[in-house]
């Protein structure tokens, strides 16, 4: 028995897919296929996909919602883990009062990292909790967001995380990390090797009308300005600090419109790359580059990449 045997064997309880196309698993709607593509449910799953991988010397990949990745055309080697489905019942508590966080109005949410954070998003709005309707509308999982430190009118994940527990790809060691030992920058949380397994959200209680108004106003907003109906990833560039966004940039090169085969660089937001007709991950990028170049020769500025590239 050759060795792919073997180790779609040892998966088959986890319920693997092999030589699965990524497509369907991203915003994108692009993407090769991956060796072994699995979907576990709990965290136990998950810790003990990652051990079975590491026996059989496979890397891992972990994709969230896919709504910030673009896989390559000849998809990934080794395991895929898509942790969409690891998640449970939303748990709300309330901190103890003798821990030192004394605000009688703070709420947890507590979710695993599969949870779509629209999800959340909605629960806050209908408990009438503040601290999340910055949130509204953006797709993916929790997890992702973490990672992602998601952000939108001025606000990021990293404001209202109080803790996360993590599987550190090393020790395969489970381990909760406060929010004082996580560190946040633009875009990004500086976490290499691990898993977030599960998230904890500090929220404030409110006025149910005032936050669900706060919620769909941001929504609409979103709806308005970002090609959301459309295949994309959101915004393909980071905004490049001290200057007029990535989007105006892209804008005033001369580049709304601009094509690549099936990919397109939105008319309603210029930051955004948007599958327009089958586009495959080569044409994003080839468009991507050519933004880039015409942002660099009209001003100066090397944009950076926000989309995480993934894949061979
Ligand atoms: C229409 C649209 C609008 C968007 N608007 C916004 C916006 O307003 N603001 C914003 O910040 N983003 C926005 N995005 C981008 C994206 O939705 C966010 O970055 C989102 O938080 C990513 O979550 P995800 O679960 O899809 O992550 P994925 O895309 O699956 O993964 C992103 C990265 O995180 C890693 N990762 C994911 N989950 C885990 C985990 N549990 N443990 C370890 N690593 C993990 C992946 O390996 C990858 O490197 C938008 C995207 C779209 C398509």
């Amino acid at each position: 028995m050759d060795k792919s045997c073997d180790i779609k064997k040892i998966f088959a309880s986890f319920g693997l897919e092999t030589q699965k196309s990524m497509d369907r698993y991203t915003s994108f709607r692009v993407g090769g296929p991956a060796d072994f593509l699995v979907l576990p449910q709990t965290m136990e799953q998950v810790i003990a996909l990652v051990k079975t991988a590491q026996k059989a010397k496979l890397p891992v990949t972990i994709i969230g919602g896919g709504t910030n990745v673009l896989i390559s055309d000849k998809g990934i080697r080794g395991l895929v883990m898509i942790l969409t489905r690891l998640k449970q019942d939303i748990e709300q508590t309330t901190p103890h009062m003798n821990t030192g966080e004394k605000s009688p109005d703070q709420v947890y949410l507590t979710a695993l990292a599969g949870e779509r954070l629209g999800s959340l998003c909605r629960y806050a709005a209908d408990a009438g909790l503040t601290g999340l309707e910055w949130a509204a509308g953006i797709p993916g999982t929790i997890g992702g967001a973490v990672m992602m430190n998601a952000g939108a009118f001025g606000c990021d994940i990293s404001r209202i995380v109080t803790e996360i527990v993590v599987l550190d790809l090393a020790t395969l060691e489970t381990a909760v990390l406060p929010k004082n030992n996580l560190h946040f920058s633009y875009r990004k949380l500086a976490l290499e090797n691990s898993i977030v397994l599960k998230v904890r959200l500090g929220l404030t209680k409110a006025d149910i009308k005032t936050v669900k108004d706060k919620f769909y106003r941001n929504l609409k907003t979103k709806q308005s300005t970002q090609p959301v109906s459309q295949a994309s990833a959101g915004c393909f560039f980071k905004n490049p600090p001290g200057f007029k966004s990535a989007g105006f940039l892209i804008e005033q090169a001369g580049m709304k419109k601009a094509r690549c085969n099936g990919a397109m660089v939105s008319d309603l937001h210029a930051n955004f790359i948007v599958n327009q007709d089958n586009a495959c991950a080569t044409d994003i990028l080839n468009l991507a580059g050519q933004v880039k170049k015409s942002v660099y020769e009209k001003f100066g500025i090397n944009l950076k990449k926000e989309v995480k590239t993934i894949g061979d």
